[in-house]
């Protein structure tokens, strides 16, 4: 009957002891032993858990002290030079080195890249090859975890990213060259690994390959057959894993790979389970991952269970259940939530309730009797008409959009000027893009305010301090577009959805996002309203402070939307409409307060694009008009600005002009102003401003040298339309730094506009 297995398991602990752990290391106060100890322990406590969910074949290898990739990089010894040259013997310092750019103990070199994973929110380390690349098994780690887990009495199946999605995720160190040219050198590393693996009595290996589930050359396509062929028949059973989208335009390259299984992600994209199983010989395993791997949900079992019955009848053991993906992506355990609403829990799963999920529906496989998974469904049936979920008003209002209402009133040309003309400000305006320091002062009262030792009024009155602090500093540094500088507001998502009517809060509900850095997403449960308004006392306030014109300041809906967890009984496109009206009421009522300019932040907007290039256009139409829902109820005279963090423009620049905001901030500083290439011409008509400074370090600019870098901006984009700005908020920067940079930042405005 068939048997139940897991992708991965969230590493970071029930409460992210994983974190504090390799934090304590890192400053000092535990020793090397002391962590390893206690990565073991979280290893023992996450396959107990899954093992006693009824998971029976668990996943090793699947956890890493920063990131997973960057183990395989060790796993095959590739170790950029400037680490291996600085550190002699590679251990476990070496590895939070090329994750961070220093260790513990001592000798500091440039971290190596990261970068995100597929389309999730988590980041891996980029490997850096050279052509020259030499690979060697050079980590043993993996072989001491298969050990661990087989002590324990587990059955392990070891998970290895894929060598050719491995070489894919790398770049090249120096010169470009065709990394698939590795491919025969990478090859042999794997197939010693998994020779070891078969000494250690380990029968299935698991070999990611997401890329699958990209638009392939033929190239890759050709390495990924090579592959499979070259580590076959090294001993152990091969279980070829993708996931996070449909790979069915490779259903015939999949079905001629010689190995022993192959999983396939059922959630993310509507598969025809029956041609799965066609796919595949009677011999080979079936692996469906049928729970969702990167939401919260519970899962429809009801349906699951229809529509696997038969598969399973006929492939019996040779059928496997598990979540499309590894459980990296979600919470660990939804019994530790005390304060979520009772409704809401029990429409949920986290990591351990996933694994418990597929033991019912293994139970009832065997029983064939669906009483235990209806009651565990009635949930589910009773959200569909919830009151809490559904809200009329919200429905009908998003039924009732039309193309006008992402349209503003004129065109880009008729409101520039009449904004100039109502604004009236400097040529190269000066600005910030919204926050400044997030001090320890502001922090402590936020946390106390929360532990009820602070009173509503006392912490209002502690914010509108820092509020008054910031106007003050930005008038003494004369700048010419002000910000409030958002100390009241915890997280930029945080603010709005505590805010927001049908988002909820977890207290443990942490998910790795890079390193020891963790995210708590909100959940977007319900249809979003707004109940009354979430920023106009703050904004009003720090506008009446001062005669300069104070920016409004909110949070996009695509970004809101992309970084909580979102309902999975409604499309994305709709739960972003639904924020995008709730904003469009904030966003008038600001310009009905006074406020002359809104800037609506999407760092996420990149974030959201599909994996596969065939489907970024229609994501980029409705994310383009979401954003145009929120900021185009406004007159003429209201300028809206929007600000993405780093991100490579030139093939979504469309899009971007798309959005129609009348400025848009953007972080180039670090590329030097490449960034703006995509800019330049026709590509993008309205204004810009291009960031000038770097915020991630504490380093100020001098004054030539964003000089330098307005001039090479005023090369590509015509000097009337830019905008002078630092990269991003600066919430990370002490005042000191943030003063001096921002002094030499308007100097250096000021310099060029006497000089034009
Ligand atoms: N307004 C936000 C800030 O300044 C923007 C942050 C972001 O781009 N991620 O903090
Ligand atoms: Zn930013």
């Amino acid at each position: 009957m068939a048997r139940l297995h897991n992708l991965g398991f969230p590493r970071v602990g029930k409460k992210r002891e994983l974190k504090f752990a390799v934090e304590s290391y890192w400053a000092g106060n535990i020793t090397q032993t002391q962590l390893l100890a206690q990565g073991e322990t979280i290893r023992e406590e996450n396959w107990a858990l899954q093992a006693s969910a009824g998971v029976e074949l668990l996943p090793v290898g699947d956890f890493a002290w920063y990131d997973h990739v960057l183990a395989t990089s060790l796993l095959v010894g590739a170790i950029p030079e400037r680490h291996r040259k600085a550190c002699g013997s590679v251990d476990l310092d070496t590895l939070f080195r090329i994750g961070r750019g220093r260790a513990p103990t001592g000798c500091a070199c440039a971290a190596s890249e990261m970068t995100k994973w597929f389309n999730t929110n988590y980041h891996y380390i980029v490997p850096e090859l050279s052509c020259d690349q030499q690979f060697q098994l050079t980590w043993s780690e993996l072989f001491e975890q298969v050990e661990q887990a087989q002590k324990l009495g587990h059955q392990a199946k070891a998970v290895l990213v894929g060598p050719v999605t491995y070489l894919y995720l790398a770049k090249c160190a120096g010169q470009e060259f065709d990394k698939l040219s590795l491919l025969e050198k990478l090859l042999p590393v794997y197939q010693q690994v998994l020779a070891k693996l078969a000494l250690q009595g380990v029968e299935w290996v698991q070999i990611d390959e997401p890329i699958l589930t990209l638009e392939l050359t033929q190239e890759y396509r050709d390495a990924l057959k090579v592959s499979c062929s070259a580590l076959a028949g090294q001993g152990v059973k091969l279980l070829l894993a993708s996931y996070f989208d449909s790979v069915s335009d490779y259903y015939t390259d999949i079905a001629s790979y010689p190995v022993e299984g192959v999983h396939f992600d059922c959630v993310t994209s509507d598969v025809d389970m029956l041609k799965l199983d066609s796919l595949l010989s009677s011999a080979q395993v079936l692996s469906l991952g049928v729970v969702d791997g990167r939401n919260i949900w519970r899962t429809d079992l009801e349906t699951t269970y229809a529509k696997i019955k038969n598969i399973a009848a006929k492939r019996g053991d040779n059928l496997w259940l598990a979540p499309s993906c590894s459980l990296l992506h979600t919470p660990v355990d939804l019994e530790q939530e005390q304060e979520l609403d009772n409704e809401l829990r029990a429409w949920l799963a986290f990591a351990k309730q996933k694994g418990q999920e597929l033991a019912l529906l293994k139970a009832t496989l065997i029983s064939h009797d669906i009483s235990a998974l209806q009651s565990y469904c009635a949930p589910i049936k009773a959200r569909l008409t919830s009151k809490s979920v559904n809200n009329l008003t919200v429905q009908q209002r998003v039924s009732a959009l039309m193309v006008a209402d992402g349209q503003r009133n004129s065109a880009f040309t008729q409101r520039i000027a009449k904004q100039r003309a109502a604004l009236n400000l400097p040529l190269l305006p000066t600005t910030t893009i919204g926050s400044f320091a997030q001090t320890h002062t502001i922090r402590q009262a936020r946390r106390d305010f929360k532990a009820g030792k602070l009173s509503t009024l006392q912490y209002q009155l502690q914010m509108a301090a820092e509020i008054r602090y910031a106007v003050k500093e930005q008038e003494a540094l004369d700048l010419d577009v002000l910000v409030h500088g958002e100390a009241e507001r915890n997280d930029m998502v945080e603010y709005f959805g505590e805010l927001l009517e049908g988002f909820a809060f977890t207290q443990f509900g942490w998910v790795q996002s890079y390193g020891t850095r963790c995210v708590k997403p909100p959940v977007i449960w319900g249809d979003v309203s707004r109940e009354k308004p979430m920023t106009i006392e703050w904004i009003h306030y720090a506008q009446s402070l001062t005669d300069k014109k104070m920016k409004g300041m909110l949070t996009g809906p695509v970004t809101l939307l992309f970084w909580s967890f979102t309902r999975d009984d409604l499309d994305k496109a709709t739960i972003a409409k639904q924020i995008a009206l709730a904003l469009r009421d904030e966003v008038l009522d600001l310009q009905n307060a006074g406020i002359k300019i809104i800037q609506i932040d999407e760092p996420a907007f990149r974030e959201g694009m599909p994996l596969k290039v065939s489907q970024w256009q229609a994501y980029l139409e409705w994310a383009a008009y979401a954003f145009r829902v929120s900021a185009s109820g406004v007159k003429d005279e209201t300028q809206i600005h929007t600000h993405m963090c780093y991100a490579e423009f030139n093939d979504i620049i469309a899009a971007i002009a798309n959005m129609d905001a009348d400025v848009i901030t953007i972080e180039t500083s670090r590329s030097n102003m490449e960034l703006l290439d995509a800019f330049e011409g026709v590509a993008y008509p309205n204004d810009i401003g291009p960031g000038v400074y770097d915020i991630h370090t504490p380093n100020v600019p001098d004054i030539q040298w964003i000089k330098t870098l307005i001039h090479k901006a005023a090369r590509k984009i015509p000097v009337e339309r830019l905008w002078v700005n630092p990269d991003c908020g600066l919430k990370t920067r002490g005042w000191e730094e943030t003063r001096q940079a921002l002094d030499n930042m308007v100097k250096a405005a000021k310099e060029l506009r006497a000089e034009l």
